[in-house]
């Protein structure tokens, strides 16, 4: 359970308030060595907070991260710090995450300062090897991020998460800024660079297409909680959440044979601070019953890796 406010305040509130402002709750998934799993969901939904409470960006007041089989949430700082190599984030914004005022050398090589790691030679080799890497030539090392587009920006930031040969990346909605003709191409490299390095990767986008693209399995999330995960290929043909469905029905589809009927949705999104009793989604669910305004559903299995919580089934 997280709480995405700071602690100082949340220790003003009586138990009651806090509960309203979970930003996450009950979250529960694996992602498995190699793997993409995507995280999707309109936002507000808590994909980021679940992603960076991985890394400690925020931290969980609640609840374990196993990595390798180890509760990080037990680290020291220090522990912490070296687990980072392994563990590394790209961000949605490369206009916002690269400093205006480093070189492209300098940016890519700041992990590798940060944690000493190498001699200057060796870093600067290193530089240029995940450049060519990321499909940027050395040769631009010297120049700032302004000088660069938006998809050139994107690229330094994944070399830069690539400098201490993590084993996992969270990519928080890495391509979301992108004009759509460049998103394809930065979807490749990932792609690319997960078969070269071993990457498993947490992808967390608000864009089905992507994820169809892009991921191995899938988990849907609405309103700080996961309501369906499965494969890819499952999730997409046989959506079982009613939110899910909602989701796929929405997207343009080009063969007009496999489009799902539209299911409109009632209603506003629901602010994640107070959301509805039950099922979270029983306000605009189509489908809703009388049980759904009173109990949470659990979590069932469907079989074939495919989980659903929702009374209907
Ligand atoms: Fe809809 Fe009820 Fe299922 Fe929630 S539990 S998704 S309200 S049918
Ligand atoms: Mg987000």
């Amino acid at each position: 359970k997280y709480f995405p406010v700071k602690r100082d305040i949340l220790q003003k509130l009586t138990r009651k308030e806090q509960k309203v402002v979970k930003a996450v709750d009950d979250v529960n998934f694996k992602v498995y060595k190699g793997e993409t799993l995507a995280l999707v969901g309109e936002s507000g939904c808590g994909k980021s907070t679940t992603g960076r409470s991985l890394l400690r960006l925020i931290e969980p007041t609640e609840g374990n991260v196993f990595f390798e089989g180890k509760d990080i949430v037990a680290y020291s700082k220090q522990e912490l710090k070296n687990i980072k190599k392994d563990m590394q984030i790209v961000f949605q914004d490369p206009f916002a995450s690269l400093h205006p005022r480093m070189t492209v050398e300098e940016i890519i090589a700041e992990p590798l300062s940060i944690h000493k790691v190498g001699s200057r030679e060796e870093r600067r080799t290193k530089v240029e090897y995940l450049m060519e890497k990321v499909g940027l030539s050395p040769q631009m090392k010297k120049r700032y991020p302004h000088e660069f587009s938006g998809g050139q920006r994107q690229r330094i930031g994944i070399a830069k998460a690539l400098a201490l040969n993590p084993k996992f990346i969270i990519c928080d909605e890495p391509v979301s800024a992108l004009d759509v003709s460049v998103q394809a191409q930065v979807i490749n490299l990932f792609k690319e660079l997960q078969k070269q390095f071993s990457l498993t990767y947490l992808f967390i986008s608000h864009d089905l297409s992507v994820v169809k693209h892009v991921s191995d399995r899938v988990g849907v999330m609405y309103l700080g909680k996961i309501v369906e995960i499965a494969n890819t290929a499952d999730l997409f043909s046989r959506p079982a959440h009613p939110y899910t469905q909602a989701l796929l029905s929405a997207k343009p589809v080009i063969d007009e044979k496999n489009r799902i009927e539209r299911i409109v949705l009632d209603g506003e999104l629901p602010t994640p601070l107070n959301p509805p009793s039950g099922c979270h989604f029983h306000t605009r669910c189509p489908f809703k019953m009388e049980k759904c305004m009173h109990v949470e559903p659990t979590v069932k299995d469907l079989g074939t890796n495919h989980q659903v919580a929702c009374h209907l089934h």
